[in-house]
């Protein structure tokens, strides 16, 4: 029986942060200096694994970076006074806050507050406008992933049947937005769709980004599908699962993304692209 071509994320990843590395030396040659600045409030253990993967990823590409670490208990005047701060300062050409934020402070309020131009994580409302609008400006990190991940899969995404389960503001919706920019015929589902199966049936290309842990069975893809899958879902026996059933799902896809090793590595790397692209904007 034929399995599916497996997309390799870490490689494709890999290869991406080589050329960004050239790109960093080529803009400091011109006197470009791209800086991300990285915001966390509050203790969250998940939250400081991904700032710590996010400097590690500057530090490999010699792009400075630095981090500032708010105590949980932080107001939102503080906060917002930071990202002023931030704004105005010429080193930091990316800002990041890393998400969730503690309850008593509200996100998009803070989103809003950062400049858009340095909006690396492609959260703001004007650069979310600028993706619904197809003109140019930062797209959300994971679905930009998703997108290299698909073009690496061959497949042309030109008027091919695209579906993807999930319709958060961070992946879901962006994802759909990149794939109708590319002329996909797309279809976003999400917890109140009738008859999932039927829809994921039809997807030449499906994009998973629920966070439930092998929701999607093989039976529910149809065979020779390219299958992304965004989920990460930590098991009780500490295994990362995703949102698709692998064992089943890699006998009937075309091409998949694992789990780890698939989406995740491509989210920091496109992180890293907007902060080269925001320095490169920023001096005009
Ligand atoms: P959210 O919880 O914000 O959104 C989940 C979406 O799934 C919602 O739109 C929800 O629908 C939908 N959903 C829930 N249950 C069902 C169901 N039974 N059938 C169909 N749709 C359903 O999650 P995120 O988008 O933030 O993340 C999704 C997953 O991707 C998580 O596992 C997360 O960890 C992972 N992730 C991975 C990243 C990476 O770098 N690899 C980055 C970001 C996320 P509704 O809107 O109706 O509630």
């Amino acid at each position: 029986m034929s399995t599916a071509h497996l997309i390799d994320g870490k490689a494709v990843a890999a290869r991406i942060r080589e050329e960004l590395k050239e790109r960093v030396v080529s803009s400091k040659a011109i006197g470009i200096e791209p800086g991300l600045a990285v915001v966390i409030v509050g203790d969250d253990p998940a939250s400081r694994v991904y700032v710590n993967m996010k400097k590690k990823a500057c530090h490999e590409l010699d792009i400075y970076s630095e981090e500032h670490a708010l105590p949980a208990e932080t107001s939102e005047l503080e906060l917002l006074n930071l990202v002023e701060k931030l704004n105005a300062d010429t080193k930091i050409s990316g800002i990041l806050v890393q998400l969730p934020l503690p309850t008593h402070l509200n996100e998009d309020r803070i989103i809003e507050a950062i400049d858009p131009n340095k909006d690396v994580d492609g959260f703001h409302p004007e650069n979310v406008g600028r993706l619904a609008l197809g003109i140019p400006g930062f797209v959300a990190c994971t679905p930009a992933g998703v997108m290299e991940l698909i073009r690496e899969s061959g497949v042309e995404i030109a008027g091919k049947e695209c579906v993807v389960v999930g319709r958060s503001n961070i992946v879901g919706k962006p994802q759909a937005l990149l794939l109708l920019r590319e002329h996909g015929t797309v279809t976003v589902c999400h917890s109140r769709t009738k008859d999932l199966a039927s829809v994921t049936r039809r997807a030449d290309i499906l994009v998973v980004a629920v966070g439930r842990a092998e929701m999607i069975t093989g039976d529910m893809i149809k065979p020779g599908a390219v299958v992304i899958d965004v989920g990460t879902n930590r098991m009780p026996d500490g295994r990362l699962v995703g949102d698709v059933e692998f064992s089943s799902a890699v006998r009937v896809a075309g091409a998949i993304t694992p789990v780890p090793g698939g989406v995740g590595p491509m989210t920091i790397t496109m992180l890293m692209h907007n902060t080269i692209e925001a320095a490169r904007n920023l001096v005009g």
